[in-house]
């Protein structure tokens, strides 16, 4: 039977790569100077719904929050395969901690309507919470597994999945429409596809628009563009807090209870250092050590 899918990602900085130059004098990140990526765990996410998708038929919708720029990783999405993608962009999202995010995004999975399942990373490089998943789950009153990394079995109402947790594997069922949080060792993300990049690189929201109009000077005025894109399935909507049932008290920093109060820019410094010979007395030694300061054993 065909599954109705829906994918959260989020554009993350990347936060793998941090140099000097990235680092603020107060410590927090000048994220100006990092390049935005896909948080990498929510690629393995794209990628378990695509899989269902090609396996049992249905559709793919990817769904993000974020500034105007995050509609790059919508396009990276309709290029691996997505059906739909939608940007949540409005001023008033901003400065969102946990709770409101998961708030926001709740509400417009909502909008999406009828789903069976809804596929998230585990979690994000930057904010590194992997709060916003289970929140989303208790707000729409589905069941969540969190740790997914392969579906054993799929059917109309039910699904198994074999979660990887740290000591060991443990294989869970619950009843659909419920979420999963996909881990890195799920599956190797697909490509962007040759075809697909043709077909979508005007994809645009309108948000993107002003900036179009100067490269595309034959499109004259905002309409005339809109009308262009949108005859050809190739205007990414984005939906502020107008368009959501929502309660604006519980959006952005106003519907945030925890605020960033201070950052601190730890150093781990080390105090002495030891070689160890590469040979086995060299690392029977080393054992030994370990063993004795009770850090192995
Ligand atoms: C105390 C606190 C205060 C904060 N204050 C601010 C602030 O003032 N300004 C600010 O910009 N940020 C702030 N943040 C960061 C913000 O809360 C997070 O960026 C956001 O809520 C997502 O949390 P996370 O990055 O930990 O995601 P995780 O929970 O680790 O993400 C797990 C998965 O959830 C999904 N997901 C997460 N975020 C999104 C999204 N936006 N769209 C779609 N899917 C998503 C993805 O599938 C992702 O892989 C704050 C965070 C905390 C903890």
């Amino acid at each position: 039977m065909p599954y109705t899918s829906i994918v959260l990602v989020k554009q993350v900085p990347d936060t793998h790569n941090i140099h000097g130059d990235v680092m603020k004098e107060d410590g927090t990140i000048n994220r100006a100077a990092l390049p935005a990526i896909f948080n990498p765990e929510d690629l393995n996410a794209l990628e378990m719904a695509l899989q269902v998708k090609e396996r049992y038929g249905g559709t793919v919708t990817v769904l993000t929050m974020g500034p105007a720029t995050a509609a790059e990783v919508l396009r990276d999405a309709l290029y691996r395969g997505a059906d739909r993608v939608i940007l949540l962009s409005d001023r008033r999202f901003a400065g969102a901690d946990t709770l409101a995010t998961s708030y926001t995004l709740a509400r417009a999975i909502e909008k999406i309507g009828a789903f069976d399942l809804i596929f998230c990373g585990r979690q994000a490089i930057d904010g590194d919470t992997a709060q916003v998943p289970p929140q989303v789950a208790e707000k729409l009153g589905i069941p969540q597994i969190t740790y997914a990394e392969t579906i054993v079995q799929l059917d109309a109402n039910e699904i198994v999945v074999e979660r990887a947790l740290l000591l060991g594997k443990e294989i869970v069922k619950c009843t659909l429409p419920c979420l999963l949080t996909v881990v890195s060792t799920a599956n190797t993300p697909r490509p962007p596809s040759v075809r697909k990049m043709i077909e979508y690189k005007l994809a645009a929201t309108p948000l993107e628009y002003p900036t179009l109009l100067q490269q595309w000077r034959e499109f004259e005025s905002v309409e005339k563009l809109d009308a262009y894109l949108a005859a050809r399935n190739l205007k990414i909507p984005v939906w502020t807090a107008d368009d959501l049932p929502v309660d604006h008290a519980r959006l952005g920093l106003n519907g945030s209870p925890t605020q960033v109060y201070k950052v601190n820019y730890v150093v781990l410094e080390t105090t002495e250092s030891k070689e160890i010979p590469a040979n086995a007395e060299g690392i029977a030694a080393l054992m030994h050590e370990l063993v004795k300061e009770y850090i192995v054993g």
